[in-house]
């Protein structure tokens, strides 16, 4: 048994604990969102004690060296004492410059950062509102390519950033931006892999940025995107995806709608459904799969079941946070 300090309040925490179940236990209010590791949302800094090289694993080499780590993958090995994150350590600023509004209430935003900023397509931020309220949200824009950062956002019922950022936010406004993070990005290097891309709904934004990053970096070999939605309207960037298609013979854009019947152009099945019973030999592939957690699991099983190596399957789950415990007032 170990202890972990947080400000005045010192608590046990047994070898099985990560730093952020001890402090969710004790009434600790801290923000986190995916706890997994994934979405550096609950990042802290550690004052005293050993820090995991796991609780560090994919932090800014800056922010690792400052001892910050993240709380809901580190199972501590000696007590620490940690305090929160400094919040200048972590966002900077970007304009909002322009919104466009999209059927079936997903909206594209387009940033502009207020310092140079060096990302893969299909890495995800962190944006933060003026009251702190923070959510991850993956790039869909190509640095190579574009000048301005691109989201694609779509509401949750109920959800406190994606109905804000829907109804509220303007261009002019400032949004805090941190990261970029994740390692699901076209892999240098790999111009002769076949990549299949399987995404649905807002899953596409990064999808879209890795073919488009992949064909202007000159690959050679098939680049397959399957993006599924329930209905034709929700089959956005449609017409870009298509234009992409007619301009590169080696990509395939494939357009799956679930819940109507689906017009000329499109097919009827789930994405992930259609792209294995399209593709059931995977081997060498490079597969990404993003969006729907759910979707995202059962997706890599399929892969590797299909004969992809774990290392070329790269995942970016859409992990919502659990608010069930905490009813919201
Ligand atoms: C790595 C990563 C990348 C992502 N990329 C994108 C992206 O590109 N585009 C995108 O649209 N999303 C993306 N997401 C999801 C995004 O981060 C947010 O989780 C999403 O926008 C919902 O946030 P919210 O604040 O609107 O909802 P929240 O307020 O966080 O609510 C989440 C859900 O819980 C429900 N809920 C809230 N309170 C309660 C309660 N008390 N009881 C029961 N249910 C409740 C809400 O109805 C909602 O459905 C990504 C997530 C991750 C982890």
């Amino acid at each position: 048994m170990v202890t972990v300090q947080y400000y005045n309040r010192v608590f046990p925490c047994n070898e099985d604990q990560t730093v952020l179940e001890v402090l969710l236990e004790n009434g600790q209010d801290v923000p986190h969102s995916c706890k997994m590791g994934v979405c550096v949302t609950c990042i802290m800094k550690a004052v005293d004690g050993d820090v995991p090289a796991k609780a560090q694993e994919g932090l800014r080499k800056s922010l690792a060296e400052q001892r910050h780590f993240l709380p809901c993958v580190c199972k501590p090995t000696t007590d620490m004492r940690i305090v929160n994150a400094d919040l200048q350590d972590l966002f900077s600023p970007a304009l909002v410059k322009d919104i466009e509004y999209l059927p079936r209430d997903i909206c594209r935003i387009f940033l502009e950062p207020a310092t140079p900023l060096y990302y893969h397509a299909g890495q995800f931020m962190n944006l933060r509102r003026e009251d702190g309220l923070a959510r991850s949200y993956s790039l869909a824009s190509v640095p190579s390519l574009d000048d301005r950062l691109e989201f694609h956002i779509q509401r949750h019922e109920g959800g406190q950033m994606s109905n804000w950022i829907l109804d509220d936010l303007k261009p002019g406004h400032h949004l805090g931006i941190q990261g970029p993070a994740g390692n699901s990005y076209y892999q240098p290097g790999s111009a002769d892999r076949n990549i299949l891309l399987i995404g649905n709904s807002t899953g596409l934004a990064p999808l879209i940025g890795i073919a488009r990053d992949a064909l202007s970096s000159g690959h050679a070999a098939r680049i397959e995107l399957y993006h599924g939605s329930r209905t034709v309207a929700g089959s956005y960037l449609d017409d870009q995806l298509r234009e992409l298609e007619s301009a590169h013979g080696n990509f395939h854009y494939t357009a799956c709608i679930s819940d109507e019947l689906a017009p000329k152009g499109y097919r009827l099945g789930r994405a992930d459904e259609l792209a294995f019973s399209d593709h059931r030999d995977l081997k060498k592939w490079h597969v990404f799969l993003c969006g729907n957690p759910q979707m995202v699991s059962s997706a890599r099983d399929r892969a590797v079941t299909a004969g992809a190596q774990i290392a070329d399957i790269f995942t970016d789950p859409y992990e919502l946070k659990d608010l069930r415990k905490t009813p919201r007032s």
